[in-house]
């Protein structure tokens, strides 16, 4: 049996690993029997040389059964749930799944919390007041059979090596790898009990992905991983040149995913979240235009009102979004020039929100529910100096930190940009 020593080497002098070396390298790993810093190396080895897919299959399949694989088996239709790679102002979970769900399609949802410049579904459920994301899988199982969908977040059961690895990963410098990536987020959403999958690749300023190449890649490598465990798995590639939707911040984005749900919101969020229930629907073998009727009749927002009732929240939010956590100031931050918005850093227009306390700056950070920006302008947009470009919705700090991020990070110019499609392009098994 080789060393881990040599395994590192075969890896980083770019030979293929064997799918037995594969699996003893992640069982011992994740036993703890292989120390951190051989890992490290072998992933920055990875970062260099990539994988071949005869590799990438067994470390997701290895990943996969570190831990507990959930079965909602006994649920006989088809479940399905979607996986954003994480952009900013993106709560397209929180109107999405109870759509989904209403529409027929059981939805068993595993979220993760905020990353750098983007938010997390779960730090956004959690500014309801009482909302509990920390359900156990049984719990989990059993919400998904009686309401059709449950929200909650990664348990220590489900995929350990994951999580081990994604942390060392984060501190030496081995994020940004594609096969690590995909092999990471795939063994997670694997283990829900899925039957189907859609993952919502972002492109742009605000995106992991910078460009549509980089972001097609990942998606082509998630979707052969997806359809190598038997699971159909499309992937879209969507616009991240800007925020999505007005809001970013967790209660501000709650109200604005209450407002999508009432039928009402910003557009753009609006057309993705009905772009991905129709491929979720699609998926999960009931008709997409159920997603429109059950936005329309009511039905989605009477299942988020469950939801949030059965996991402890209180679902009178909806009918009075004021219960929400809400900051006592709202201040503009206003344009110095007049002319059009020609590009927005969306990463730093996140960066802005987390200065205020809307995201982590390191893990233990506490979160501040009610703050965040309500973004006044778009792409292409003609602005006047003086008008606003955003609202800072603070309860007293950070704020001219804040304002300066959001004014370095929208250009006004004479130049109309260049506009991008929302949605940029759709990758499934045939095309990959
Ligand atoms: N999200 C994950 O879950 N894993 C990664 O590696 C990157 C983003």
């Amino acid at each position: 049996m080789k060393s881990f020593a040599e395994l590192i080497a075969e890896k980083r002098n770019g030979q293929a690993l064997s799918a037995s070396d594969i699996q003893r390298i992640i069982h011992d790993y994740a036993q703890g029997r292989m120390p951190d810093y051989q890992m490290a190396a072998l992933a920055m080895a990875i970062y260099f040389r990539g994988m071949t897919p005869a590799e990438l299959a067994p470390w997701t399949h290895a990943m996969l059964h570190s831990g507990r694989v959930i079965d909602l088996g006994h649920i006989q239709t088809r479940k399905v749930d979607k996986h954003s790679t994480g952009g900013v102002g993106d709560k397209i979970s929180l109107p999405l799944a109870p759509i989904v769900a209403a529409a027929g399609v059981p939805v068993p949802m595993i979220s993760g919390r905020g990353l750098g410049h983007t938010g997390g579904t779960l730090d956004k459920l959690e500014s309801i007041p009482g909302f509990r994301t920390n359900l156990t899988i049984e719990a989990y199982t059993e919400q998904v059979e009686a309401l059709g969908v449950a929200l909650i977040g990664q348990t220590a059961e489900v995929c350990p090596a994951d999580k081990r690895l994604y942390a060392l990963r984060d501190v030496t410098a081995t994020v940004e790898s594609i096969p690590l990536i995909a092999s990471s987020i795939m063994s997670k959403k694997l283990a829900e009990g899925i039957d189907a999958l859609v993952l919502d690749v972002k492109v742009g300023s605000g995106a992991f992905m910078k460009t549509a190449d980089d972001a097609r890649e990942l998606a082509q490598t998630m979707v052969a991983i997806g359809e190598e465990m038997g699971k159909d798995t499309v992937a879209l590639l969507t616009n991240m040149d800007q925020p999505l939707g007005q809001m970013i911040g967790n209660a501000l984005e709650v109200r604005e995913s209450i407002d999508i749900l009432r039928n009402e919101g910003p557009e753009d969020v609006r057309s993705l979240t009905l772009t991905l229930a129709e491929t979720m629907l699609e998926l999960g073998g009931v008709d997409p235009n159920r997603a429109v009727e059950v936005l329309e009749n009511g039905d989605a927002l009477s299942v988020f009102q469950r939801v949030i009732a059965a996991q402890d929240g209180d679902p009178r939010v909806c009918d009075d979004p004021d219960l929400l956590p809400t900051a006592p100031h709202r201040e503009p931050i206003l344009a110095s020039r007049s002319g059009v918005v020609h590009r927005m850093d969306t990463r730093g227009i996140g960066m802005a929100a987390v200065t205020l306390g809307a995201g982590r700056a390191k893990t233990d950070d506490i979160i501040e529910p009610s703050v965040g920006l309500e973004m006044a302008v778009r792409l292409g947009e003609s602005v006047e100096a003086g008008q606003p470009l955003a609202w800072i919705h603070h309860r007293g700090q950070g704020v001219e930190q804040t304002t300066q991020r959001v004014l370095d990070a929208i250009v006004v110019s004479e130049h109309a940009p260049e506009l991008r499609p929302l949605i940029l392009e759709r990758v499934t098994a045939d095309r990959s």
